[in-house]
């Protein structure tokens, strides 16, 4: 049995580690926003080479709060795609603002700058740019059009910890970058947490105070906030996985490569020039994806589809008036995207068995 994703494996790698970790917060009596948090936020921002990290309650949060720092919030549109996690969606709404739904490139998945263009109205405010998968989108055209346009660039990195585009790692080329720091992430906490980073003290001093209450100095309040917090626990948690997370980025492009070479005339994952791609998944395409997923499931190898419904074509979203047909590129890969088992602890031995089975299948 060859499962999509395992924790446990990667956890018995580092388990001496973590265990020393958690057992230092337990003793230090302190648990939310202290030392260990203050550490991993200056750690985070030197591995990114900017100033300033705040760390947050989750990569939803991470979002919301880096568009209600940079001031968007009821009547401003915001530009993103419907070929993503629920979540970057939730955290537009949740701080007041419309989302617009663009279009994907279909050999990156990620944001078509000129789809985005198109979606340009006097009311856009905002890009929130989604590096799915772990490759970074095309961020020379949308870095171009925002300052052009005079728009605010944030860049959702929850798929992306460690990817890089022409050297630059992705978060540091938008106004701010947003992490989730969700088990299942490249880089995973032991519950839920997230981060923005940005090379600007305004949007960081606005960040440190929205996550709490709003609060400048104790019970003291200039702005409304809310309470998104990272625990000392994760933090001291996050601090031993950064340590290891381009070791573990250069693992899953190790697995990556062996699904390249092995499934080549498949419709593998491209890599644009630019881009340094850290396999958050390995995504194929196949016309016949459903029935691809089922043999592999009766031959015990799991696989997911990132997402299968796209997010205008969901109930919950059909108020906003994007039609079956509407983003064609988008719901093309909806229709016939397949994730294959990418994880740490996965075996080169065990790669090589899905991608023989996969062979076998498609000949
Ligand atoms: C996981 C994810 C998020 C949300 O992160 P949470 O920590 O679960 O809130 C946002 N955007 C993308 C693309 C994600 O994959």
């Amino acid at each position: 049995m060859i499962p999509f994703n395992q924790l446990k494996p990667l956890h018995d790698l580092l388990a001496e580690e973590i265990a020393l970790a958690m057992r230092r917060v337990a003793d230090s009596g302190w648990y939310i926003l202290g030392p260990e948090v203050e550490a991993f936020e200056r750690e985070f921002a030197d591995y990114h080479n900017v100033d300033h990290a705040a760390g947050v309650a989750s990569g939803t949060d991470a979002i919301e709060l880096a568009l209600r720092a940079g001031g968007i919030g009821p009547g401003d549109e915001v530009i993103t795609v419907a070929h993503t996690a629920m979540a970057t969606v939730t955290a537009i709404e949740a701080a007041g603002a419309k989302p617009v739904l663009a279009d994907v490139d279909l050999c990156t998945y990620t944001l078509d700058p000129k789809s985005a263009l198109d979606r340009i109205t006097d009311r856009t405010r905002a890009i929130v740019v989604v590096h799915l998968y772990g490759q970074p989108a095309d961020l020379a055209s949308l870095d171009a059009i925002a300052k052009e346009r005079d728009l605010l660039l944030i860049e959702d990195c929850a798929q992306a910890h460690g990817a890089a585009w022409n050297g630059a790692k992705v978060g540091t080329v938008g106004h701010m970058g947003t992490f989730s720091f969700y088990p299942t992430k490249n880089m995973g906490a032991y519950g839920d947490g997230g981060a923005v980073i940005t090379k600007d003290a305004a949007l960081a001093d606005k960040l440190r105070k929205l996550r709490n209450y709003g609060q400048t100095t104790r019970y003291t309040h200039q702005s409304r906030g809310c309470n998104s917090r990272l625990d000392e626990l994760q933090a001291a948690i996050l601090r031993v996985k950064l340590q290891h997370l381009d070791r573990h980025n250069q693992r899953r492009q190790a697995i990556a490569a062996i699904y390249d070479e092995l499934l080549q005339g498949l419709v593998t994952p491209r890599v644009a020039a630019n881009a340094e791609h850290v396999y958050h998944l390995y995504v194929i395409r196949d016309q016949r994806r459903d029935q691809l997923m089922a043999a592999l499931k009766a031959r015990d190898i799991g696989t997911l589809i990132h997402y299968p419904i796209p997010i205008h074509l969901q109930e919950s979203h059909r108020d906003l008036g994007l039609a079956a047909g509407s983003l064609p590129n988008t719901e093309k890969a909806a229709r016939e995207i397949l994730s294959l088992p990418l994880y740490i602890g996965l075996s080169d031995d065990e790669v090589k068995r899905v991608c023989m089975t996969i062979r076998e299948l498609r000949g």
